[in-house]
């Protein structure tokens, strides 16, 4: 049988173990399952790890679940200004879009920069315009409301008052308003191509102007065929300051190190010892998957060529 995979996340972050009910876990583990199966569909079909990782991150975008798409996370001003990247570790070409507001599914916009653009990255109203003159219509900022996410909103906004009142830094380290989200795939095709897809919300509060790691290549979004393929998630200024998904790849390349030693050495110790919180999904060539965290949890599942399909959400 010819090797193919995909792995996802569905982001990491303040997931703890006591907030969690069982039907709150199975309905995660739906959509998980959900977007690992848009992917597989389309590897088992010979499709490429392009299509693969676009439609798994799609499927989570479409999912309110998710920070992503619908269900976004909210910014301090109530509205919500997301980020995204596609990259092909074939030809190495990147398509990235910031801050776009009025974009249903911001990875496909990133593929249209990819495919359709000479530039990379755009940002704000230039990646809305690229994407009128591309054939997508805009749609109603408000379309990516829910009220959890409000809630969040709220919570933060509250405490950030109560910081300020107060002078004092209070204690986040038990938040159950998970801030953070981001979605993810990683895919190997039956071609022995990778790639890698990230979407995201970014984190609940953040300043107007804000852009996370995740459209930033080489931080939260990285694949090279010679290395692997990585997609982010976690405290994004750590993200991009640790620079992640390269310097997983520069370690198998240059140290030789192999997916999981990289990953792992990235994940749990430089990102970590910066004061970074969250976790990587990683693939490479031949389908090794690595998905370190170091965060109290990360939505993630993988999926191989033989139907073998399995979710997680905390330690094993
Ligand atoms: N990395 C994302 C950001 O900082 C958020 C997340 O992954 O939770 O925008």
């Amino acid at each position: 049988m010819p090797n193919f995979a995909i792995a996802i996340h569905g982001g990491a972050g303040t997931i703890l173990r006591a907030a969690m009910t069982a039907e709150k876990e199975q309905a995660y583990k739906n959509g998980l399952a959900a977007s690992l199966q848009a992917g597989y569909n389309i590897l088992k079909n010979g499709g490429t790890s392009m299509d693969a990782v676009q439609a798994a991150v799609m499927a989570m975008e479409n999912n309110p679940l998710f920070n992503a798409g619908v269900g976004a996370v909210f910014t301090h001003d109530a509205g919500h200004e997301q980020d995204a990247c596609i990259c092909d570790g074939k030809t190495k070409d990147v398509g990235a879009v910031a801050a776009v507001r009025h974009i249903a599914s911001p990875i496909t916009l990133a593929r249209l920069v990819l495919e359709k653009s000479p530039h990379v990255l755009f940002a704000g109203d230039g990646a809305e315009k690229f994407a009128i003159d591309n054939g997508i219509v805009l749609v109603e900022e408000s379309s990516f409301d829910t009220d959890e996410r409000r809630k969040q909103l709220e919570f933060a906004l509250a405490k950030e008052k109560k910081e300020a009142r107060e002078h004092t830094q209070l204690d986040h380290s038990d938040d159950q308003n998970a801030k953070m989200g981001t979605v993810g795939a990683v895919a190997v095709d039956v071609h022995g191509n990778i790639a890698a897809a990230t979407s995201t919300g970014g984190m609940t509060n953040k300043r107007h102007g804000r852009i996370g790691d995740t459209p930033l290549i080489g931080a939260g979004t990285y694949a090279d065929n010679n290395t692997c393929a990585v997609s982010a998630t976690g405290v994004g200024e750590y993200i991009m300051r640790a620079m992640v998904s390269y310097d997983i790849a520069a370690l198998m390349e240059y140290k030789n190190m192999s997916l999981t030693e990289a990953a792992e050495l990235v994940v749990m110790k430089k990102f970590k010892e910066l004061g970074g919180s969250g976790g990587v999904i990683a693939i490479d060539r031949n389908g090794n998957i690595a998905m370190p965290f170091n965060s109290a949890g990360m939505y993630r599942g993988f999926m191989l060529a033989d139907g073998t399909m399995k979710l997680r959400i905390f330690e094993e």
